[in-house]
């Protein structure tokens, strides 16, 4: 099997092989070191403030964004939200149902945030801004510098859902002057589905410390509190965990985040530039770096997504709704290689001469 779907993706041999042994008793020291390490690699690979904190949930990524919006915010906040697509509406449905006031920028598929429509909602009343930096339904990248020098004219604070892009494209939270990054384990950690993450900056921590969140399990003071002595509430996934460190670990000695980035980068622009002489579209203009827009010219995407699975043990991710008939995504995060690139394109090559890809 060749995995080539935004999450989860493929595993490396040191992340397998962890999810083959026994799981391990977590209330001890050890286990408390790999949790103070798991939290000081994110702050590091986010460019967190010192006094910043990560959390580790368990729970797939809307859990993160789930307690994001029930322990950062209340009734009095007034959010502005980036809707253009599948996860920007999830933050949405989060909002309404916690009675948190909100208001949306509403993007047709694929279109992406401009300075013109950010001027629209300079000097309003809002408190918070919502953004999934990709938004992988579609694959549209928002421009990160662009949302944040709005949110830093206008006083508003920032989060930041980077679930699929975290080692994909660059972030720096002090710099951009961000509250919240969320993220997961099953994107370009590159683990199993089940660790959702989320990096808080000081000011995040004030506004979770005067809140009252109405949930036992999605409580952040309380994962904040047991955190301290690198323990959570609950007991956690906790292979998962152990999974993460190992990754957190091998990509810092490997050159660092930079580095990560550099190697899915160069993924990326490999396959864009490989699958240029297939009947196949990408609209490049704003895409970032982990997932990548296929648009079929003739063929029906559902029966390119079923070949490749059937007949080469390939996978890529369907889109659904009406563009799923068009669309089909192929992501670049996971243990990938430009060898496992030229197997797709090939693929791609074996489909046209069979006359599915038209
Ligand atoms: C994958 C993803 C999520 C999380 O989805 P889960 O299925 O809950 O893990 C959230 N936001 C974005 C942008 C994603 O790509």
């Amino acid at each position: 099997m060749l995995n080539f779907t935004v999450g989860p993706v493929m595993s490396n041999k040191e992340v397998l092989r962890i999810g083959g042994e026994q799981t391990p008793y977590f209330r001890n020291d050890e286990f408390s070191q790999v949790m103070f390490e798991n939290e000081k690699l994110m702050k590091e690979f986010v460019c967190a403030d010192e006094d910043s904190r990560a959390v580790f949930i368990t729970g797939s990524g809307t859990a993160a964004m789930e307690a994001t919006v029930m322990n950062v915010f209340n009734e009095k906040d007034n959010v502005l939200i980036v809707n253009g697509g599948g996860f920007g509406q999830r933050f949405v449905d989060l909002c309404n149902l916690h009675n948190i006031p909100n208001d949306e920028i509403k993007l047709d598929f694929g279109q992406n945030i401009t300075e013109e429509i950010l001027d629209k909602y300079d000097s309003k009343d809002y408190t918070a801004f919502l953004v999934n930096i990709c938004e992988t339904s579609s694959c549209v990248y928002y421009d990160l510098d662009l949302i944040s020098e709005f949110c830093t004219r206008n006083n508003i604070f920032l989060v930041v859902d980077a679930i699929s892009s975290f080692l994909a494209n660059p972030l720096n939270m002090a710099r951009q002057n961000i509250g919240v990054v969320i993220t997961g384990s099953q994107k370009a950690l590159a683990c199993p589905p089940g660790i959702s993450i989320i990096v808080l900056a000081p000011e995040a921590l004030k506004r979770v410390e005067n809140n009252q969140c109405k949930s036992m399990y999605l409580d952040l003071n309380d994962m904040l509190k047991n955190g301290e002595r690198g323990q959570t509430p609950f007991t956690p996934a906790v292979t998962i965990l152990l999974q993460i460190n190992a990754r957190l670990n091998e990509i810092k000695n490997q050159g660092g985040v930079e580095a990560e980035i550099m190697r899915i980068s160069n993924l990326a622009d490999d396959f864009r530039e490989k699958v240029k002489d297939l009947p196949l579209e990408i609209h490049l203009e704003n895409l970032g770096n982990c997932v990548t827009g296929v648009y079929c010219i003739n063929s029906h995407a559902g029966d390119i997504v079923y070949a490749l699975k059937k007949d080469y043990g390939i996978w890529v991710n369907p889109n659904g709704g009406e563009v799923g008939e068009k669309m089909f995504r192929v992501g670049h995060i996971g243990d990938l290689t430009i060898e496992d690139n030229d197997k797709l394109i090939e693929a791609f090559k074996d489909l046209e001469k069979r006359g599915i890809l038209k």
